[in-house]
């Protein structure tokens, strides 16, 4: 599990969690990481600070930030949101899978039932959503994804 301070295209800073270095840059890749502030998903990551919240006296600097030492205990709040986030979307909205894109698309434009809904995108798909005016959103990444 990695905690990954974000800043994107337009200068908004974020952070996000990941299973590992390669799961973010899998899903960076997929324009899977968008910016809580604007939906870019023209990400980069900041600075790795695995424990320390660091936003208070970040510094505009190219080098990754580093630190050792045991996780803060408001890591374990915030995985718990976000499971408790995870287990809201998964318990009232409808999963359908991979026509996650059609059917946001279908809701938009009034063609079906409004519901909520979650399923998978393409870095495409959920780009091409976003330039649409349609909100979507990554659902977090938790750490039990990776088993
Ligand atoms: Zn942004």
């Amino acid at each position: 599990m990695i905690h990954y301070d974000l800043v994107c295209d337009q200068g908004h800073a974020f952070d996000g969690w990941f299973s590992n270095s390669a799961a973010y840059d899998k899903q960076a890749r997929a324009g899977l990481v968008a910016c809580t502030h604007c939906s870019s998903t023209k990400v980069e990551k900041q600075i790795m600070a695995p424990g320390i919240p660091s936003k208070s006296n970040r510094k505009p600097e190219a080098t990754q930030r580093m630190v050792a030492g045991p996780a803060d205990p408001r890591l374990a709040q915030m995985m718990q949101l976000m499971r408790d986030y995870r287990k809201h979307v998964e318990s009232n909205a409808e999963n359908v899978g991979n026509k996650f894109a059609e059917e946001a698309r279908k809701i938009h434009y009034n063609e079906t039932e409004a519901r909520g809904i979650y399923g998978n995108a393409t870095a495409d798909d959920a780009k091409a959503l976003i330039e649409e005016g349609i909100e979507v959103h990554p659902i977090p990444i938790l750490p039990e994804d990776g088993n």
